[in-house]
């Protein structure tokens, strides 16, 4: 594994993300979302596709004119027409796509390994003769012949390009393999390397870090995982992970996470499950008697890491898994002071209220029960 270098991330909610079947921002979302990204770190914002038109083009501009500190970059085909609309859009960054996998080149394209490569020089050769930051990127990395990415990264290197994107187009590979493919590519090229993974088989985050691991320095995210089919890594997860389970700090503001995350389940339409990783409602959210217990002595003991890291908030619910501590805990906070034989009493109250109900009880609930008891004497 290569040392420890700064990790950079490359958010394309904007790109990736809208590119989602039925996904539009408006121009007034798409710059709340660069600001807050740009606020909270995020080195780069893949940020349009300046070829789709004139539209676009303003798009990008706008979002240019914001000043960022963050390095915006779009999105191209390799062809000299596409960096030509990302230079009249203003631009000093493109990424320029092309397949790179023989499936891709033979049954997309139609054409050969020669004609890519031709491809690449004379639009690399275009973009760095305007003086352009270029990022190649290998669309179906994963399914392509590695000694021709490495070709391709070759050329690439020599024209100056700055680096090259790995894209699991499919989302088909597990981590074990993007490690390998991506380990190999650093061992026979310095050119550096990002990784940019789909969400097809639930893996996207875990290939993502799996590329980071193996070398790549820069990678590619979306909020709420946002993007084509099943989606792309989610930025949240992606910072999460390196962060918790990899020790590698990308210097971003997760505390701003959730509101980022609304905001764009709100602009794409696309609600968040309360169960969604690090930013979903319920995610700290403790029911059962054992994990209650555990968390009331001690959060550690059954989070991975505060809540507030994320902008969440803690929450014991009470319902048919609950035990006495936290029934006990949950009293207190509404003002209710119950003996221990009571609060045991109201607990199997509580269970089977949640278990005929399906769902846990409110604060107002508990309370008329606990009222019903102390006016009667009895539950
Ligand atoms: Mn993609």
């Amino acid at each position: 594994m290569k040392g420890e270098e700064t990790i950079v991330i490359d958010d394309t909610t904007l790109r990736d993300g809208e590119q989602t079947a039925g996904v539009v921002f408006t121009l007034e979302e798409k710059k709340r979302i660069a600001i807050m990204l740009d606020e909270m770190g995020v080195g780069e914002i893949e940020c349009g596709i300046p070829a789709m038109g004139a539209q676009e083009i303003e798009s990008v501009r706008a979002l240019m004119a914001l000043d960022l500190k963050a390095r915006l970059i779009t999105w191209n085909r390799a062809l000299v027409q596409d960096i030509q609309a990302s230079l009249d859009a203003g631009v000093r960054a493109v990424d320029i796509s092309l397949s790179v996998s023989d499936i891709h080149i033979e049954h997309k394209l139609r054409k050969s390994r020669d004609w890519v490569k031709e491809q690449l020089k004379r639009a690399l050769g275009f973009a760095k003769s305007h003086d352009l930051y270029v990022c190649v990127g290998g669309e179906d990395s994963s399914r392509a012949d590695l000694d021709f990415l490495v070709e391709l990264m070759t050329i690439a290197r020599q024209m100056g390009a700055d680096r090259f994107r790995f894209c699991d187009t499919l989302g088909v590979l597990d981590p074990f393999t993007t490690y390998a493919k991506v380990a190999y590519l650093r061992e026979r090229t310095p050119l550096d390397l990002e990784v940019h993974t789909h969400n097809d088989l639930g893996m996207a985050t875990a290939n993502a870090v799996a590329g980071v691991r193996a070398g790549a320095r820069f990678v590619n995210t979306t909020v709420n995982g946002l993007g084509e089919r099943a989606g792309n890594a989610a930025l949240e997860e992606v910072v999460m992970a390196l962060k918790h389970a990899c020790g590698r700090d990308p210097g971003i503001d997760t505390r701003r996470f959730v509101e980022l995350s609304r905001f764009v389940a709100g602009a794409s339409c696309r609600p968040v499950p309360e169960w969604k990783a690090i930013v979903g409602e319920s995610v700290f959210s403790h029911e059962s008697g054992l994990h209650a217990d555990g968390v009331l002595k001690n959060p550690t003991n059954y989070e991975g890491f505060d809540p507030a890291e994320v902008g969440l908030s803690r929450r014991l619910v009470l319902g048919k898994h609950s035990g006495s501590h936290g029934l006990s805990h949950r009293l207190r906070q509404i003002g209710v002071e119950l003996g221990r034989l009571e609060a045991l009493d109201l607990l199997e109250r509580v269970r089977s209220f949640s278990q005929r109900n399906k769902r846990p009880l409110t604060d107002h609930e508990l309370l008329v029960m606990c009222r019903g008891y102390l006016a009667q004497g009895q539950f």
